[in-house]
């Protein structure tokens, strides 16, 4: 670490403690239940996260009062805002009509047309509690459907709290892995060719997104596709995060068509959303009338909050042309924070695709997670340094735009970026 950057970053965090007395006192007092304070691992950073007590719009509120301009978008899951009036009426509706029925409802049917009519890949669809059930359900139903037993996965991916591919992961499910190398589409086809026999799925974020906010070249992923069904190897999309990418996800952009893929995020409207689908093939296993059927039960699979909201907002509010506009909004945005990147003349530079911007501390491609620079203490200054001028993003530097932020809104961002990286340019040059 450069002794400059330690001590901006010091000076920062001290600032940052001065500003937050109230968060900081919640998140000790939160340590006597939760480990840490923290019951989301996510969500902590140094010196303490601020704690949230209320959304409007574009707008957050902390325990201490500061409002934000929410940049961050509950990582993606929060596309529609914090109050986007058509979601929270088809939440209060389905309120107001009584919940917990322990019987199949009327919005699980309309959610679930919806999202089949959306997604090419989609004839079929099962709907979970979160992304990572509904991985894990992908991953085996491709195990039970192929009779194999391993899973092609790329470093830096991340599908899960039990499938994650960053670092260490004591508590992945321990399945058998090949682990491939994100964009390299050799090396990658070289390991199906010697894995094929054993392996039921290839799992793939078609823009990996917590590894640093990196798309899939098409090639890439043509060569998957390709590779895949030459070899009966399920193709597994991960759209948790990309299905915002377009009108019909990276699979609508690239015209490929996953045997499954999965869901999660902003498509249950904000609340807690899972879903895996595909071709009716394999999906028909999931009928109980089906000889060899599969169990998939789960209290929650269809509760009327998530359905409401989840089908509410695909049919009014995400229609296919607001899905181009926001991201020709997150294309705009990631084209002006180079643009201040390179005027100011700092080593830092804006990736992703669309609404998914990732914002790195190097020059160069960056193609692949393993050659992300992890860049800690420039991440957590500009990350500080942003809170303290309104602006709330994720401490990896990632972002994922809502809808309900204005054009003002993101030119106010931008300017608030230049300011950080011009007071600290001689830092950040190298
Ligand atoms: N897959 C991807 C690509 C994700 O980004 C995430 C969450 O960040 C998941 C799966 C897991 O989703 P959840 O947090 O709903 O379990």
């Amino acid at each position: 670490m450069s002794a400059g950057i330690e001590a901006a970053l010091r000076a920062a965090e001290e600032r940052y403690a001065e500003a937050n007395p109230r968060s900081a006192e919640r998140i000790s007092t939160a340590a006597g239940s939760m480990p840490g304070g923290n019951t989301r691992t996510g969500l902590h950073y140094s010196p303490f996260p601020v704690t949230f007590v209320g959304g409007q719009g574009q707008h957050l509120t902390d325990l201490d009062g500061h409002v934000y301009t929410d940049l961050l978008g509950e990582y993606s899951a929060g596309l529609y805002g914090h109050s986007h009036p058509a979601i929270i009426g088809a939440a209060r509706k389905a309120l107001d009509e009584g919940m917990a029925f322990g019987g199949p409802n009327t919005y699980d049917v309309e959610f679930a047309d919806l999202l089949s009519a959306r997604f090419p890949s989609v004839d079929l669809l099962r709907f979970t509690n979160s992304g990572t059930e509904a991985n894990l359900m992908a991953i085996a139903t491709a195990r039970e459907v192929t009779g194999r037993g391993s899973v092609l996965v790329f470093q830096g991916g991340y599908h899960g709290s039990v499938l994650s591919f960053r670092g260490a992961a004591p508590l992945n499910v321990p399945y058998p892995l090949v682990v491939g190398s994100f964009n390299d589409v050799a090396g990658t086809v070289a390991l199906l060719e010697q894995h094929g026999a054993d392996l039921a799925a290839v799992v793939v974020e078609p823009v990996i997104g917590g590894g640093g906010v990196i798309p899939g070249t098409p090639e890439f992923l043509h060569a998957l596709r390709d590779t895949t069904s030459r070899l009966g190897i399920l193709l597994v999309f991960d759209e948790v995060m990309t299905s915002r990418l377009g009108p019909s996800g990276i699979q609508g952009r690239t015209g490929i068509t996953p045997e499954l893929t999965t869901f999660g995020k902003y498509l249950g409207g904000g609340f807690t959303f899972g879903a895996f689908g595909g071709a009716r093939g394999i999906m028909e296993r999931y009928d109980p009338g089906h000889p060899t059927t599969l169990g998939h039960p789960g209290t929650f699979n269809n509760n009327t909050i998530t359905m409401a909201a989840g089908a509410a907002g695909l049919r009014e509010v995400f229609t296919p042309e607001e899905a181009v506009a926001l991201n020709e909004r997150g294309d705009g945005l990631r084209d002006a924070l180079n643009d201040v990147f390179a005027d100011v003349g700092v080593a830092m530079q804006a990736t992703g695709l669309g609404s998914l911007v990732g914002i790195h501390f190097q020059r160069g491609p960056i193609e692949r997670p393993e050659q992300v620079r992890p860049a800690d203490d420039e991440r957590a200054l500009l990350h500080l340094e942003l809170i303290a001028r309104g602006y709330y993003i994720a401490r990896r530097g990632y972002l994922a735009l809502s809808i309900a932020l204005t054009p003002a809104d993101l030119r106010g961002f931008v300017a608030a970026v230049r300011d950080v990286v011009a007071e600290h340019a001689a830092l950040l040059r190298d």
